[in-house]
C-alpha cells in the first residue's frame, strides 16, 4: 500500500497540486468553513491532530467514534484529518462518498508493521484461529480479519468470542499483551507496535512523578507493559479524556500522543497536564504521521477535492465485514 501512496503522491506532484502555495493573507478557518458548506463536506478529526484542526472539525474523536461518524454521516464528502488507515476505514464504511485525506503520506508505523501478504502466511500456521485486528491496520489486513476492534471496545470484542475459540490478535503486541492480562484469554500475538507509544521513558516518567507527587499517570494501552504497570489509569483516548474530566486529581502525566491534551485542557481548564517524556534526546513524542496534516493542506484538499482515497471493490466488500462486526458488538455493549 505504501508503494501506491508514493505513486499517488508523485502523480499529485506532477499535476502541480502539492506545489501550490496558499495565499498567506487568507483566513484559512473561514475558507475551510465556506468550502465545507459549499461542498456539503464533514471534517472528522482524530484527537492527535494539531489543535487548530481539532477546533475546526465537525467531529473530534478516537477511532471508534470516528468510524461511527463515518458510517452515519449524510455529507457528500468526508474530509479525514487523521492518517491513511482511518480514511480507508471511512471509505469502506461509506463507499459511495468521496473521502479525502489532506496528506496521502500520513501513514502509521503500527499499520506498516503488519504487511498483509506476510500476515497471510503467518495466519496459515493457525488455521483454526479467528483474527481480531486493531483498527490501526491497512484495508488489506482488514480483508484477512474476522473482527476489528479499537482500544475502546477491544475487551468487549474479545469477550464476545466463545472461550474455546482460539484467537490471533494483530497488529499491536502491547495492546495484545494488555488484553491477555485484562481478559485472561491466551491469544497468539503479531509483533507490531506504534513508534509513538513505544518511546516513553520509564526513568523520566518516574522523575516527573517525583517532581509532581499528586499527578496521576494515565496511559494508552499501546504503551509498553512497564509503562502500563505504573499507570493509575489505562484506556483509549476517549477513556483518558473522560478520566481527566471526572477524577479528582488536579495534575496528570499523559502517556499518549500529546495532541489529546488540547481537549483535556478545554474540558478541565483548571487542571494541569504534563506530556509523558520520551526516551529520545529531542524530547519529542508527537506522531509524525498525524502531524503531516496542516490547515494549509486541509484547505487545499477541500478546494481541489483531492487527494482522494480509493480502494478496490473487493477490498471494501471483504474488509468492511470485520468493521461491521465490531460496530455491532459496540452497539450491543452501548459504546
Ligand atoms: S500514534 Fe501510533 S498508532 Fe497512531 S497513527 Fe501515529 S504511529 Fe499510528
Amino acid at each position: 500500500m505504501s508503494a501506491e501512496i508514493d505513486l499517488a503522491t508523485r502523480n499529485l506532484k506532477r499535476r502541480g497540486y502539492l506545489d501550490l502555495d496558499v495565499d498567506p493573507t487568507l483566513d484559512l478557518a473561514e475558507e475551510i468553513n465556506r468550502l465545507k458548506k459549499e461542498r456539503n463536506a464533514v471534517i472528522l478529526a482524530h484527537y492527535y491532530q494539531e489543535s487548530e484542526i481539532q477546533d475546526i472539525a465537525d467531529y473530534i474523536g478516537d477511532s471508534l467514534g470516528l468510524s461511527q461518524q463515518a458510517a452515519s454521516t449524510d455529507a457528500d464528502i468526508i474530509v479525514f484529518a487523521g492518517v491513511h488507515f482511518m480514511a480507508e476505514t471511512a471509505k469502506m464504511l461509506s463507499p459511495q462518498k468521496k473521502v479525502l485525506l489532506p496528506d496521502l503520506k500520513a501513514g502509521c508505523s503500527l499499520a506498516d508493521s503488519c504487511p498483509a501478504p506476510v500476515f497471510a502466511k503467518f495466519k496459515e500456521k493457525y488455521p483454526d484461529h479467528i483474527v481480531v485486528s486493531y483498527i490501526n491496520c491497512t484495508a488489506e489486513l482488514k480483508t484477512l480479519t474476522d473482527i476489528c476492534c479499537t482500544s475502546t471496545n477491544a475487551r468487549h470484542v474479545i469477550d464476545s468470542i466463545p472461550l474455546d475459540q482460539p484467537i490471533i490478535f494483530a497488529p499491536d503486541v502491547n495492546l495484545g499483551r494488555w488484553l491477555i492480562k485484562e481478559t485472561g484469554r491466551d491469544m497468539v500475538l503479531w509483533n507490531g507496535s506504534c513508534m509513538v507509544h513505544e518511546i516513553f521513558s520509564h526513568e523520566k516518567i518516574t522523575k516527573l512523578k517525583i517532581a509532581h507527587p499528586n499527578a496521576a499517570l494515565i496511559a494508552h494501552p499501546e504503551c509498553e507493559a512497564h509503562i502500563l504497570d505504573m499507570a493509575d489509569h489505562v484506556g483509549s483516548t476517549s477513556s483518558l479524556l473522560r478520566f481527566t474530566r471526572e477524577s479528582p486529581h488536579s495534575e496528570y502525566i499523559v502517556a499518549t500522543e500529546p495532541g489529546i491534551i488540547h481537549q483535556m485542557e478545554l474540558a478541565a481548564p483548571d487542571k494541569v497536564f504534563y506530556p509523558a517524556p520520551p526516551n529520545n534526546t529531542c524530547a519529542c513524542n508527537e506522531c509524525p504521521h498525524m502531524k503531516r496534516n496542516t490547515m494549509e493542506k486541509l484547505y487545499l484538499c477541500m478546494k481541489y477535492e483531492m487527494p482522494e482515497i480509493t480502494l478496490p471493490e473487493w477490498v471494501i466488500e471483504k474488509g468492511v465485514k470485520s468493521i461491521d462486526r465490531m460496530l455491532e458488538i459496540s452497539a450491543r455493549a452501548g459504546l
